[in-house]
């Protein structure tokens, strides 16, 4: 992957220090609602075909193919966590998390991608 110049250049553009100031506002926000931020996604398996869930408690867990829940002790192992963020022409901040882990079912190392958007309103 090359690296482009134009994002350094982009960092000190103070609309790009505002915009990244604001989503560090909404992260810190959701940090006090307890969200895991670690892990913002949901993972599944294209192995073994499980998914994570939400349980009724709010908890996360792991349903297995056929819909039954995992083990409690069972999860997916993350080895890596990746993210980029792009500014968006129209305003507001795309951003990739790339995620590298392991199932804890199955065993299966894979790879995924999630990109989440943040749009701002307009400001003038
Ligand atoms: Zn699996």
């Amino acid at each position: 992957m090359a690296k482009k110049t134009q994002k350094s250049d982009l960092r000190k553009d103070p609309a790009y220090q505002e915009l990244v100031a604001s989503l560090t506002k909404v992260i810190d926000e959701a940090y006090v609602k307890g969200v895991d931020f670690n892990r913002e996604h949901f993972l599944n398996c294209y192995a073994c075909g499980c998914v994570e869930g939400m349980t009724e408690k709010g908890s996360r867990t792991i349903y297995l193919k056929d819909g039954t829940v995992a083990a409690l002790d069972v999860d997916f192992r993350v080895i890596d966590i990746k993210r980029r963020d792009y500014v968006l022409k129209r305003g507001g901040i795309r951003w990739r998390t790339t995620y590298l882990y392991v199932c804890g079912i199955c065993g299966a190392e894979q790879k995924v991608c999630h990109v989440d958007e943040f749009s701002k309103q307009e400001p003038h």
